[in-house]
């Protein structure tokens, strides 16, 4: 047996006995992606598509530097092609090849040809498995077929995964949810884990640390980088955590800066420690989540001022829906005094919804769920949705995506208050009462837990 030959059959033992064994799916896709590595003396990777099937994410990979692998996201169509096609691709020559997104990176890398063929699941694409050589190299029919039977093997094991999983994964979904699945992340700091698992509770995909923006060069050397915990590819936005202190804080939002000069087309936040544990505290988790007794602070509004912009805002929507008949959908339960109030002050036909939603906290299966959903037919009916409050937008993000499935005929959004400093995700809101201040607010329907919603003003909830 020719030496070639035989690093096939041990990858193929190797491979085989992880698959057949019951490892974590990180540590099967990890041993596929080192067999074929080893066998096949390249780097390689392994990428999946996400759920809207436009952007290639990176899982796991071998023998390849970090630069490369932190280039971004790739978008399926400008990639290679063969997760669109569903055959194998083959580039002798990157440098000299249209059909490569990152062709500078390639070369910085030493890449100089590739191959890719597709991961399919029931006869779709879902991702590829990717071969990098420093060698220029014509891949050959025995070389092409070893790697789909690698990339066949990732695909079993990955569908095995999702078949243990509650609730499997239907159509275009597939993509994005073998990507939470298969997604192999390190945290570099439990913060990072905590926000990650928040996003899963809105069902919202991350990909973590997926690029590195050269911030400065010496020459074509790249002397400062910076690399953005998260990304958000539903959103296009990437996320940056900081539980650090004040000076260090500082630092980041200088290289924040930088970035956005840079790069004005890409979108970044920074979250602070403290909105971490505001997050973590809906659903039971982190230091604010004990907290007890804290007493009232400032009043922002007091009844008087809120009747007259809840006056306003229904004055606003009976002039614009004056001939829709519009169905007005509240989510319970801190919407209740406004929506009363709201209604009330139209001078229109209108229906009334409520819906109702939980958050259910857990170590793994962590999420927001819908108790209650609208029980009249909003299919072809102009919808208005209702909120107390919009603060990072991922609950009503989540919210929307679901009405929207329902085929109303409109959707608009309005809320009385805004806090717009904190927004993770970007929803339109079509009628706002007030831009609330960075603070933590009760009263008028809004409570801390289960206290002051009965409160006839908004007030910032006094510190501890
Ligand atoms: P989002 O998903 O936009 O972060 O959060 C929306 C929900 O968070 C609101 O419906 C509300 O339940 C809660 N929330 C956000 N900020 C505040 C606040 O300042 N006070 C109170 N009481 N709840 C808030």
């Amino acid at each position: 047996m020719a030496a070639r030959e035989r690093a096939y059959f041990r990858a193929f033992r190797r491979v085989t006995t992880v698959v057949n064994s019951d490892a974590a799916l990180k540590e099967v896709l990890d041993a596929i992606v080192r067999g074929t590595s080893r066998a096949m003396q390249a780097g390689v990777s392994l990428v999946l598509l996400d759920a809207s099937r436009e952007k290639l994410v990176h899982c796991c990979s071998w023998g390849l530097p970090r630069a490369y692998l932190q280039k971004g996201v790739l978008d399926a169509r400008r990639s290679l092609a063969e997760v669109v096609t569903g055959q194998p691709v083959a580039i002798s020559d990157v440098a000299r090849d249209g059909r490569i997104q990152y062709s500078e990176l390639a070369a910085k890398a030493g890449i100089v040809s590739m191959l890719g063929v597709p991961l399919v699941m029931k006869g779709m694409a879902v991702g590829s498995l990717r071969v990098y050589s420093r060698q220029r190299t014509e891949f050959s029919k025995q070389e092409t077929n070893f790697v789909t039977a690698m990339a066949n093997l990732a695909a079993v094991a990955i569908e095995r995964d999702v078949q243990r999983q509650p609730g499997p994964p239907a159509g275009a979904q597939a993509g994005g949810a073998l990507l939470r699945q298969a997604r192999t992340a390190a945290f570099a700091h439990p913060s990072e884990e905590e926000f990650a698992r928040i996003l899963d509770f809105y069902n919202v995909e991350w990909i973590y640390e997926p690029r590195s923006f050269p911030l400065r060069w010496q020459g074509d050397v790249v002397t400062e980088m910076f690399t953005p915990d998260f990304y958000l590819p539903g959103f296009d936005l990437y996320v940056e955590l900081t539980a650090l202190k004040q000076s260090l804080v500082t630092e980041k939002n200088r290289k924040l800066r930088r970035l956005r000069e840079l790069y004005p087309d890409v979108r970044i936040t920074l979250l602070y420690k403290k909105d971490i544990h505001r997050l973590l505290a809906k659903y039971g988790f982190g230091p604010l989540a004990q907290a007890r007794g804290r007493g009232v602070g400032r009043v922002l509004y007091s009844s008087v001022e809120i009747e007259q912009q809840v006056r306003k805002l229904a004055e606003q929507l009976s002039h614009d829906y004056a001939d829709r008949h519009p169905v007005m959908v509240g989510v319970l339960r801190g919407v209740f005094c406004f929506m009363a109030d709201l209604v009330r002050h139209m001078t229109i036909p209108v229906d009334v919804e409520f819906m109702a939603i939980s958050y259910y906290g857990g170590a793994t299966t962590a999420s927001v769920k819908i108790t209650k959903d609208m029980d009249l037919n909003a299919a072809g009916r102009h919808v208005i949705m209702v909120e107390d409050i919009v603060d990072t937008g991922l609950t009503l993000s989540y919210l929307l995506s679901h009405l929207m499935a329902k085929g109303p005929a409109s959707v608009a959004v309005c809320a009385l208050l805004d806090k717009r400093v904190r927004r993770i995700v970007n929803v339109p809101l079509d009628y706002i009462g007030f831009e609330v201040p960075d603070e933590f607010v009760v009263g008028y329907g809004l409570d801390y837990d289960e206290e002051y919603r009965n409160l006839p003003f908004i007030a910032i909830l006094g510190s501890l």
